[in-house]
């Protein structure tokens, strides 16, 4: 491609409505435009960079023999209704009616389809496994839609779904999916952990989300220093680390009421009494399932909403209202606490297990109780892991210590079981006659996700730093003086040797200043620049650049072709691709 002919506006200021560096960069560069919020138009680099991307994820799904299919964006209402999703999956779904007032969505995700078109087509054992992909336009109106590419409204997604006969079958499809994954993000060059993640009432461990390590991720990891475990928040297990002090053995004192005026918070309570916050116990009220239930957990942890819905099998799950505390505790909010409190269950966490001499509220305005012995005055229901791990927390594993990362979700592998194929009564005849649910799994990748992520961990301050595998163009040719005949028949010359081998080369052929020029080919991230120059031809050479390293070496004019190849090779070495 000629840059005289190619249109990529580069900015110099950065755009005042971005907030992360990879927003900010794929505007300046020309990638991409807003259209509406969270809406993006690709313009022609930024078209690009996404083929790439789409090309390694669909040599990758197909290598593992997975098949390509188109499914439609516009989704009948009656298939969510058979899921029981239409109600339950909330705004993010953007529903509308046709001229004769039927409902219908554009898709956020294609279990519904893909199960209907199956549960059509497939009816005996011999057809399966299978599984269908598609690379396609997803839907969701998200609450908050930011950071550019990162969450958008309208985005790329790569969705795949198998289908097998029995949960053995279902688990090797899944196995299969999560290798197929680490090749892909290794192909495109991110640093990145699979991490285990929620299952919610699938249980077992078939769900994990990939996480490129970067600052601005919205999502928390937990990884050991130690070991290999990784886990996403939600899941992350806590493993009692407490040891038991010399005041649990001892006997606890009665319980006794203490005036504490006005303080309703953990931090307020404990500066008021000079006690430390794991001696401090939070009562929250909570309506599961339309039943009053209390969490207590320890002081300086928070409740992991995930965890209690998925060791207790809760549908709907949400705080109790100021009325509903009231009517609970009798008292003001901010006093409630675990002694003869009016609730159909009181779930503890785990490490309050056979503790003493703890703090906790009195259910009455203005008080809290000192010295609870949560064995000798609650009535626990049951003691589960509730809370969130911290750092510096023992790793499940191996009992080194956890410490937190951030990262940005860019693909999730889940194993679904039954759950879609009994909903929508789904099913084939297997060997032996009888008829059975398709056990499905589904395995997302969030392809212009994958585009933001790349460039938050790879820019610095001229611009994008694109991985070669994923970059819009791998080489850069930057004639100097245009003017001069010389430069310009060497630089087609490069310019056609190179474009013969395949390689994707921009030939910077405006009649610019040498500075500009360099300035927009930093800011694209083009991952290799050949400079020739009218200085260096008088001395035979020209000069390679390595937009990573900086690294600039001089060649012989002579030795060209065989040099770009191998300084090409040594690029992606470098980026640990292939
Ligand atoms: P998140 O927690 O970030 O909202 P999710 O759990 O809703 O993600 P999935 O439903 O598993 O995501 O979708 C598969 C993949 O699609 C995600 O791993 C992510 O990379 C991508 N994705 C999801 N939502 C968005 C979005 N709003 N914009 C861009 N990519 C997205
Ligand atoms: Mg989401």
């Amino acid at each position: 491609m000629r840059f005289s002919k190619f249109y990529c506006p580069t900015l110099k200021e950065d755009p005042a409505e971005a907030e992360v560096i990879s927003h900010k960069l794929l505007i300046r560069a020309g990638l991409i435009r807003k259209l509406s919020s969270g809406i993006y138009s690709f313009l022609p680099l930024g078209f690009k960079c996404l083929s790439k991307v789409i090309k390694i994820v669909r040599e990758e799904m197909d290598r593992a023999g997975a098949l390509e299919v188109m499914l439609p964006v516009v989704q009948p209402a009656e298939l969510w209704q058979e899921s029981g999703r239409w109600d339950f999956y909330g705004k993010e779904l953007l529903r509308f009616k046709d001229r004769n007032n039927r409902d219908f969505c554009i898709g956020p995700t294609h279990e519904e389809v893909i199960t209907d078109l199956i549960r059509h087509e497939v009816k005996s054992y011999k057809q399966l496994p299978l599984n269908l992909y598609q690379i396609h336009t997803k839907f969701r109106d998200e609450m908050r839609p930011r950071f550019g590419l990162m969450r958008c409204r309208e985005f790329i997604m790569k969705d795949a779904y198998s289908f097998d006969r029995d949960n053995e079958g279902a688990e090797k499809s899944y196995m299969q999916m999560y290798d197929v994954y680490h090749r892909i993000f290794k192909r495109i060059g991110l640093k990145y952990r699979a991490v285990e993640a929620d299952t919610g009432q699938i249980g077992g461990s078939f769900s994990h989300e990939f996480m490129v390590l970067a600052d601005t991720g919205e999502d928390t990891i937990v990884v050991c220093e130690s070991c290999e475990y990784a886990s996403n928040l939600e899941k992350a297990e806590v493993v009692s680390s407490y040891k038991l002090d010399t005041t649990q053995s001892e006997k606890c004192a009665n319980l006794q009421e203490v005036y504490t005026p006005q303080k309703h918070t953990v931090a307020e309570v404990s500066e008021f009494l000079g006690v430390d916050k794991t001696k401090i116990v939070k009562t929250l009220l909570y309506v599961a399932d339309g039943k009053y239930v209390a969490f207590v957990i320890p002081g300086d942890r928070d409740l992991n909403e995930a965890k209690a819905r998925s060791s207790l099998k809760i549908n709907d799950l949400r705080m109790a209202n100021f009325e509903e505390v009231k009517e609970i505790t009798g008292c003001d909010v901010g006093y409630a606490g675990p002694v003869s409190l009016n609730v159909d269950a009181i779930y503890v966490d785990k490490l309050l297990l056979g503790k003493k001499d703890l703090i906790c509220g009195a259910n009455k305005t203005d008080y809290h109780f000192r010295h609870l012995d949560i064995e000798r005055d609650v009535s626990v229901t049951d003691y589960i892991d509730l809370v969130n791990v911290l750092e510096q927390d023992p790793c499940p594993r191996c009992g080194a210590r956890l410490k937190f990362l951030k990262g940005i979700e860019v693909g999730h592998v889940f194993k679904l079981g039954e759950k879609y194929s009994r909903a929508m009564n789904a099913k084939f005849i297997d060997s032996d006659g009888k008829e059975k649910y398709f056990v499905m799994g589904c395995y997302g990748i969030g392809v212009t996700r994958i585009i933001s992520a790349a460039i938050e961990q790879n820019y610095d301050e001229n611009g994008i730093i694109f991985p070669p595998s994923i970059a819009p163009f791998e080489v850069a040719i930057l004639s100097l003086d245009i003017k001069n005949q010389e430069v310009m028949k060497l630089s087609e010359d490069f310019y056609n040797y190179l474009t013969d081998k395949g390689i994707d080369v921009l030939w910077d052929d405006r009649d610019e200043r040498p500075g500009f020029k360099f300035k927009d080919i930093d800011l694209m991230g083009i991952p290799i620049q050949v400079v020739i120059g009218k200085k260096g031809l008088d001395e035979g050479i020209v000069e390679f650049k390595n937009r990573k390293t900086k690294e600039v070496v001089k060649i012989p004019i002579s030795e060209f072709e065989e040099k770009i190849l191998e300084f090409r090779e040594n690029v992606w070495k470098e980026w640990g691709l292939f």
